[in-house]
């Protein structure tokens, strides 16, 4: 392991892989009694650089071998395009990002990156490749600084000013009297959700992923926090293979296609435009959504 070839202070070392464990594990997962059983297979290879589509081909999934949660489920985000999944919650939105990210692993059909199969990859070039913001996070009882810098260890402080102006947490960490130096988590300052998650952001631009997996990630925040967060990681993603699941669709709109899915099963699938046009579930949502902002 790399404690051969680098001297690192072994505590040290073993602090920052237990923050990375918790992280995955909680942060983008949310479950704390399971740990991930997924090895490396023993041909697995690192992702190379430039393969940066994927490709859901036929993936079923189950939990439990009693109750299906994905059945069939095939699509495609090309590389450097914005695919959107939308559904009512428990229809299997967030297993996705979990099969992607390989925290468990299809039981039937193949998940690729580029032509590479991810039960072929090594988890850690998966893990370097994809920015997770889940859909809740975890913050380390540390300062808001280390918290953001978490994505990326080496970064300036510059990076972490300009990751948190655009997540929209500059305002927020300035007005604090000791500002990035504050303490947050148990022992420190308590965060709204709505700050968690914008911390969960600026950690991600950090990170400046190859692929961007963004889960209900502003579902906390007002609607104009999002849509200033909105423009942003539009920008900041641009190019980059994005896969966004959404709660509220006015996020979705300009995804080169958005997927519908229900009971673990896509019911829908098109451009915003063309899914209005089509009288079935999207056109529904769209309708309550719209009515419910308009009230
Ligand atoms: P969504 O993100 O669309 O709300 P999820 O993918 O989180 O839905 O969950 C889909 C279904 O799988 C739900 O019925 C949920 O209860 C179930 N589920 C999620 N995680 C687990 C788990 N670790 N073990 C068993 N069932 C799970
Ligand atoms: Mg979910």
């Amino acid at each position: 392991m790399i404690q051969v070839f680098i001297p690192l202070n072994a505590l040290g070392f073993v602090y920052r892989e237990m923050k990375r464990a918790l992280a995955d594990v909680e942060g983008m997962f949310d479950i704390l009694d399971v740990t991930p059983a997924i090895q490396d297979s023993d041909h697995a290879e690192a992702l190379p650089v430039g393969a940066d589509g994927i490709r859901f081909d036929n993936v079923s999934f189950s939990y439990h071998p009693d109750r299906p949660i994905l059945k069939n489920v095939s699509f495609t985000v090309p590389a450097g395009k914005k695919v959107a999944i939308v559904g009512p919650s428990g229809a299997g939105k967030s297993t996705i990002a979990r099969l992607l990210f390989r925290f468990y692993e299809a039981n039937e059909g193949d998940i690729y990156i580029g032509d590479h199969a991810v039960r072929d990859l090594t988890q850690d070039s998966l893990r370097a490749a994809i920015g997770v913001v889940p859909q809740d996070t975890v913050l380390f009882n540390d300062t808001l600084q280390e918290n953001i810098r978490y994505g990326r260890p080496d970064a300036s402080e510059q990076e972490i000013l300009d990751a948190s102006q655009h997540a929209m947490l500059s305002a927020f960490i300035e007005k604090l009297p000791k500002g990035y130096n504050t303490l947050v988590g148990e022992r420190g300052l308590k965060v709204s959700g709505g700050e968690k998650q914008r911390i969960a952001i600026a950690r991600t631009l950090l990170k400046r992923p190859r692929i961007f997996l963004f889960d209900e990630s502003t579902s906390s925040l007002d609607s104009r926090t999002e849509q200033a967060i909105n423009q942003s990681l539009q920008k900041i993603a641009r190019d980059h293979t994005t896969l966004m699941i959404a709660h509220r669709l006015s996020t979705v709109v300009d995804c080169d296609e958005i997927i519908v899915l229900e009971e673990g099963e896509i019911v829908e699938r098109g451009s915003h435009d063309d899914l209005l046009k089509q009288s079935g579930r999207y056109q529904d949502m769209w309708r309550v959504q719209m009515h419910s902002e308009t009230e």
